[in-house]
């Protein structure tokens, strides 16, 4: 069974959002399995401190290492140990790919300013970002990244995972998507229709439509991708038409 183990000053927050939908059914089902460690658990006096002031001053308090070694310690788990940081390399699906394929993962959520940083060079912890943007903690990154490699797990979403997984790897983001009704009034009274060639039956149209609205939406909104894609890709070119055919 592919098992996450968060270490956190907030267990009572997990399995949290990982609870429901397919995440939640997976668990139920024993396809993974999730332990949350109380940090705090692993505090020596009788107010159970985890923290203290900065060294160098500044605002804030810092998780010690001594305590929250023992943490790591206590928690048995499989899998390498990320410690959910603003400081680390940004999380993406090549990395949820490789830990989904592995025996699980292991993570260590921060709280106030963060971690000691001796504690995650000791245990060769590696520091993983969600993005650029500072959260309060660490433990809605922790249900980020597990989230992402649990849906990659044989059998917690049918395929569905494994197709997305490769429109990912080609290097686009997403055609927008479309249901029912074909024809759709809102309260400002404008009706919007479906783009025609989805209900055309014409699978080569249609993939080639959504092929171009990928590049699309990639070249505007995610030139970093972008430019990678077009090095990888002969057919397309920075000037002309953009969309020449694959
Ligand atoms: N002093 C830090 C902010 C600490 S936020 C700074 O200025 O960069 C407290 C905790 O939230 C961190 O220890 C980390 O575990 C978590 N956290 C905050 N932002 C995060 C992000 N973008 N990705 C992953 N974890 C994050």
């Amino acid at each position: 069974m592919w098992r996450a183990t968060i270490l956190t000053l907030f267990p009572e927050m997990f399995p949290g959002l990982l609870s429901h939908s397919l995440s939640g059914k997976a668990l139920a089902a024993g396809v993974w399995g999730m332990e949350a460690a109380d940090i705090r658990a692993s505090a020596t006096d009788r107010h159970g401190t985890v923290d203290d002031t900065p060294f160098g001053g500044g605002p804030g308090m810092v998780m010690r290492p001594d305590v929250v070694d023992r943490a790591i310690r206590a928690a048995q788990g499989p899998g390498p140990l990320l410690v959910m940081s603003p400081r680390g390399k940004v999380f993406d699906q090549d990395l949820a790919a490789k830990l989904a394929a592995g025996p699980g993962l292991r993570i260590l959520c921060g709280r106030y300013e963060g971690i000691d940083q001796r504690v995650v060079e000791a245990h060769g912890a590696r520091e993983v970002s969600i993005g650029d943007y500072v959260l309060s903690g660490g433990e809605a990154a922790a249900m980020v990244v597990v989230d992402s490699c649990v849906r990659l797990l044989p059998g917690v979403m049918g395929n569905t995972a494994t197709s997305d997984e490769e429109s990912f790897v080609s290097g686009l983001r997403e055609y927008p998507h479309y249901t029912r009704p074909a024809l759709w009034r809102n309260d400002d009274g404008v009706e919007r229709a479906v783009p025609a060639v989805l209900l055309s039956g014409h699978h080569e149209k249609i993939r080639q439509w959504r092929l171009d609205q990928a590049r699309s939406v990639t070249e505007e909104r995610r030139p970093d991708l972008w430019h990678r894609y077009v090095e990888q890709s002969p057919e397309v070119s920075y000037n002309g038409p953009t969309f020449g055919k694959s």
